[in-house]
């Protein structure tokens, strides 16, 4: 009678515990609030059961809540074993009894006992099995069990004798059941959870991801039902961050994007979701009350201001400092009734495409007159291949002067006479011209046209040299070493006045190949100049194998070095290393007399700036220091 009564009780529990799960699967809480519904839950689905008890004698009952309070804190841990345990106990209590204390010590050892197993499974991962379920199910009820031993008399020993067998048969396979149907439960939850994750956050960083953003940005379009109701999608990338990648690999790519993504958390207010858009592009949505437009384009470009400035000190990975900047494109919304997320993030890519052209480290405000980067880029390409030969490139040349101010060479700068557009800047045309072979065509027309002047008759004879800047894509090709030696037959010029420029991303893949050719061309008297260093990544230890001649100092170094203490010690180090090999030194970007004040105080360098000539047409460069050297 005893045993059947008790299966009864059980099976109450069950069914109510499959409710439960069939109730909690369907509403999703919070972390917090969900746990505190999950503990009154528990607590209401003890007090049912005990509403139906079987009662051994007076104030002596049975119930399933030793099994109720070991789920409780087996899986939803210490809140809600306390919640549905207080519940559980203030009811026991209320009924009163001789075994009113017993049963309020089971109540706390069944809870407390469920949430050692949650931390053996959630602190120590332990795996619990089946049978590690069965034997915590067990211990619970030997522990009931002997704790009646506390009851008036020998009370205890005569229900331990006489219900104790049947105890032990029925409860801890119950609990062991609701157990499993819960571990069912609760691995779908985190089936879910983990989908989730994968479908709304990025990895790496852990930020929301692209469609997170995109999602947001419909809710938010939705929402804005007042005209005052303004937004802005601030979207920037690390400028150069696949050069990053591509000399320190992706684990160290991965580094940098997570520590610029706690940076970014530390600048943007929590209200602004921040996302990682695609590989180095990260984005912020800001929502508000603004009068008019121009509120928010003010309140956006403050807030890329301050994401400039906070990325403005270096990151450091392990032992490496990284300076990097950011290009930053806004578009504010709603532009029209009908703007989706897809229009906002296009117009935002735009002016982020605008801002990384034009020099990149700025922010720009989208305008309807820029045109789509994928439009722009296409025309370009198209355009610049009939360029060429139409003859619309320009050569330019920029002095490079000694320490006392004399010029003593130049750089080769190309500019692209369009019919149209007019003088077109390098920013605008080299990087797409970099993308695809055309590069090849635009150094090539440079080298010719730069090794004409050095064989002309006003510069043959002087101890001027002439640097071209030379793109890998150009250098890696298998005839590249041919075609210089070709243009120098056909010229005439000297070798031994000809540098040639290249960048640290060169360095990168097959070294060695790069070296021979370096080498092939260094035997001619060629000098090579590594441009734009220190923005490259790659290391000092790389220069010891290559055949340098010459380091061009990045102008961002240049240009803050005499008030930026960083900027300072990383002239400083690079002055010393060369000093340590032999190569000799240009400073890029000398615009002021501080700037150049500075590096005078430390080395012996080459200055090449706006403080002494701007890039001018070649012709006119020529002509001047004719002119000069007449004088003089
Ligand atoms: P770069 O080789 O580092 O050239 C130096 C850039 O700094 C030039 O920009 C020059 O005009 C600019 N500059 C020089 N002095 C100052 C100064 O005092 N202040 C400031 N703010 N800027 C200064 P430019 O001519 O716009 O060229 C930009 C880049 O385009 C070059 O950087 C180079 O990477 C590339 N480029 C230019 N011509 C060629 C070419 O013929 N072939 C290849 N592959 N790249 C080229
Ligand atoms: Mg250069
Ligand atoms: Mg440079």
């Amino acid at each position: 009678m005893f045993f059947i009564e008790l299966i009864n009780n059980v099976s109450l529990l069950i069914v109510l515990t499959m409710l439960f799960k069939i109730t909690a699967s369907r509403y999703k809480f919070d972390t917090l609030s969900q746990r505190v519904v999950f503990g009154l839950i528990f607590g209401l689905v003890g007090l049912v059961g005990m509403m139906t008890p079987l009662h051994y004698a007076d104030g002596v009952i049975f119930d399933g809540r030793s099994i109720i309070l070991f789920v409780a804190g087996f899986f939803g841990g210490p809140l809600v074993a306390v919640i549905s345990a207080l519940i559980i106990a203030a009811y026991r209590a209320w009924i009163g009894g001789t075994g009113v204390y017993v049963g309020l010590a089971v109540i706390m050892i069944s809870a407390a006992i469920g949430v050692f197993c949650y931390f053996l499974r959630t602190k120590v991962k332990v795996n619990l099995s089946w049978l590690h379920l069965f034997v915590a199910g067990f211990t619970v009820h030997v522990i009931m069990l002997l704790l009646f031993l506390l009851l008036p008399g020998d009370d205890g020993i005569k229900v331990i004798m006489e219900v104790g067998p049947t105890i032990l048969l029925i409860y801890p396979l119950a609990t062991l059941l609701v157990c499993l149907l819960f571990q069912d439960y609760d691995e779908k939850e985190n089936v879910r959870r983990d989908l989730h994750q994968l479908a709304y956050y990025d990895s790496v960083t852990g930020l929301p991801n692209r469609l997170f953003q995109v999602e947001n940005i419909n809710s938010v379009l939705a929402s804005c039902k007042t005209p005052e109701c303004k937004g802005a999608l601030i979207l920037f990338s690390i400028d150069r961050f696949k050069t990053i990648n591509d000399a320190r690999g992706h684990a160290v790519g991965d580094m940098l994007l997570c520590a610029v993504a706690d940076r970014l958390r530390t600048v943007i207010d929590s209200e602004y979701t921040l996302a990682r858009n695609t590989a180095s592009e990260f984005s912020v949505l800001l929502k508000g009350m603004f009068e008019n437009a121009q509120d928010i384009d003010a309140f956006a470009l403050n807030q890329a201001s301050k994401i400039h400035t906070g990325l403005k000190f270096p990151v450091y990975i392990g032992k490496d400092e990284i300076f990097i900047s950011i290009s930053i494109g806004i578009a504010t919304f709603p532009r029209v009734s009908e703007d989706t997320a897809g229009d906002v993030l296009r117009r935002a890519d735009t002016a982020m495409h605008h801002a990384k052209q034009d020099g990149g480290n700025q922010t720009m405000l989208f305008e309807p007159t820029m045109a789509s980067h994928i439009e722009q880029k296409f025309q370009i390409e198209r355009e610049l291949r009939k360029a060429i030969s139409a003859g619309e490139l320009r050569l330019y040349l920029q002095s490079q002067v000694n320490s006392s101010g004399a010029v003593v060479g130049a750089e080769a700068l190309v500019r692209w006479q369009h019919p149209t557009r007019g003088r077109v800047m390098p920013l605008t045309f080299i990087p797409i011209a970099e993308e695809t072979d055309l590069i090849a065509d635009v150094d090539a027309w440079v080298l010719r046209e730069a090794c004409t002047v050095l064989a002309s008759n006003e510069i043959y004879n002087r101890p001027i040299s002439i640097s071209v800047n030379i793109s890998p894509r150009h250098f890696r090709q298998s005839g590249f070493v041919m075609n210089v030696k070709q243009i120098l037959a056909d010229t005439g010029a000297d070798p031994t006045h000809l540098k040639l420029e290249i960048t640290e991303s060169l360095l990168i893949h097959n070294v060695n190949d790069v070296i021979a050719k370096m080498l092939e061309l260094t035997s001619l008297g060629i000098h090579f100049s590594l441009d734009d260093f220190g923005t490259g990544y790659s290391s000092l230890s790389h220069l010891k194998r290559l055949p340098i001649h010459e380091l061009k100092i990045d102008k961002t170094f240049v240009q803050d070095a005499p008030t930026d203490p960083d900027d300072a010690a990383l002239v400083e180090s690079v002055l010393a290393v060369a000093k340590h090999m032999k190569i000799s030194v240009v400073a890029e970007g000398v615009e002021t007399k501080e700037q150049a004040a500075f590096l005078n105080a430390r080395a012996e360098v080459l200055h090449q700036g706006y403080l002494y000539s701007r890039p001018e047409p070649a012709e006119i460069w020529v002509s001047k220091l004719s002119e000069a050297v007449s004088v003089a």
